[in-house]
């Protein structure tokens, strides 16, 4: 018997499992889904605090995660390396309450801000290439004595018996087995093309919709939606349109590349991420980490950290 068992096998479900046998725990990690499977799988996965609360906490977990990622940057087996990336806004003084965690940001000067947008900003951040990364999560643990199981959980008492410490990070699963009505899906839409793309990432919040580019090795990801309370998994033809539509206005030597694959995951959505310790009326322990929104890739080694701390190291 592992003496934590993490539930989930997302990013956040795998980084906590890094960081807990980095502090010297035995873990193992149940999933309902193959990690490829997951609303993970599906991120474009830049370093970007988007739609994830409170925002003193983002902070201080985005900060860590940054660091965190920087230095897997260093090996390229990871997935992970450092990406140019624009994000351009409607009001000529946006408020950047993220950039200390990134280490500061450039404020473009306004001859370099492209029309319409009134203020832009280019910053260096970690991109996680996914179809790399989580791989690489599941090895590590796996290398690590780790074990990775298959299986269900249908409530918490099922995985208290099978371990003294247990911690949930079921993403969206969380809804069912916490009966947890805060948590709700933010739908997101990607448009994955073929090809290779040297420009800058670029984001775009300005919108109904947000808009990004991920340049990654192989090919380009493309967004998105964030449609709240919409649970929708079948990839949509209107958003995919709105989507390449979006590219053509925007980085219009994008415009005509092809299609390779779009893609659709539910964000775990609340009003906080809840990351917070439970005592049952038994004295067993359970700790809470899902709700992470936009963030999980951003948040997630900042997270496993504070979990490892309330566990006890
Ligand atoms: C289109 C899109 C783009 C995104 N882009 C970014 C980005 O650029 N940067 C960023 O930081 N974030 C991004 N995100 C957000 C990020 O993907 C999520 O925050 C993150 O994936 C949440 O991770 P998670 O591990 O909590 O959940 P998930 O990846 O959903 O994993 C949940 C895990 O719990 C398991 N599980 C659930 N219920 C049970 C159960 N009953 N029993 C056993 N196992 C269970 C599942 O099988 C799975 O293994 C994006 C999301 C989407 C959809």
């Amino acid at each position: 018997m592992a003496e934590v068992l993490v539930v989930g096998a997302g990013v956040i479900g795998l980084t906590t499992a890094l960081v807990l046998q980095e502090r010297g725990w035995s873990v193992e990690v149940w999933t309902k889904d193959d990690p490829a499977d997951t609303v993970s799988a599906v991120a474009g996965a830049i370093w970007y605090p988007f739609l994830a609360q409170p925002r003193d906490r983002v902070l201080r977990w985005s900060a860590v995660t940054f660091q965190r990622l920087v230095s897997l940057a260093r090996d390229a087996a990871t997935g992970v390396r450092m990406q140019a990336c624009i994000e351009v806004f409607a009001e000529q003084h946006p408020d950047l309450w993220w950039a200390s965690a990134a280490g500061g940001v450039e404020r473009l000067p306004p001859e370099r801000v492209p029309a319409p947008y009134r203020a832009a900003i280019a910053v260096d951040v970690p991109v996680c290439e996914v179809p790399v990364y989580l791989p690489w999560l599941v090895a590590t643990l796996l290398a690590r004595g780790g074990r990775l199981v298959r299986r269900e959980l249908c409530g918490w008492d099922e995985a208290l018996a099978c371990a003294p410490l247990v911690v949930n990070c079921t993403g969206l699963g969380a809804r069912e087995l916490c009966d947890d009505r805060e948590l709700q899906p933010v739908r997101g839409q990607v448009v994955v093309v073929e090809g290779t793309y040297a420009g800058p990432a670029w984001i775009d919040d300005t919108g109904a919709q947000p808009f990004y580019v991920i340049p990654r090795r192989n090919d380009i990801v493309l967004g998105g939606t964030a449609q709240v309370g919409d649970a929708r998994l079948a990839p949509d033809a209107g958003d995919t349109q709105a989507i390449l539509d979006g590219i053509g206005v925007r980085v219009p030597n994008l415009h005509s590349a092809s299609v390779r694959t779009v893609r659709v995951g539910l964000r775990p959505y609340r009003r906080t991420v809840r990351l917070e310790p439970e005592v049952r009326s038994d004295g067993r322990r359970l700790v809470h980490n899902y709700g992470h929104g936009g963030s999980g890739y951003t948040l997630a080694w900042g997270c496993a950290e504070e979990v490892a701390r309330l566990l006890g190291r």
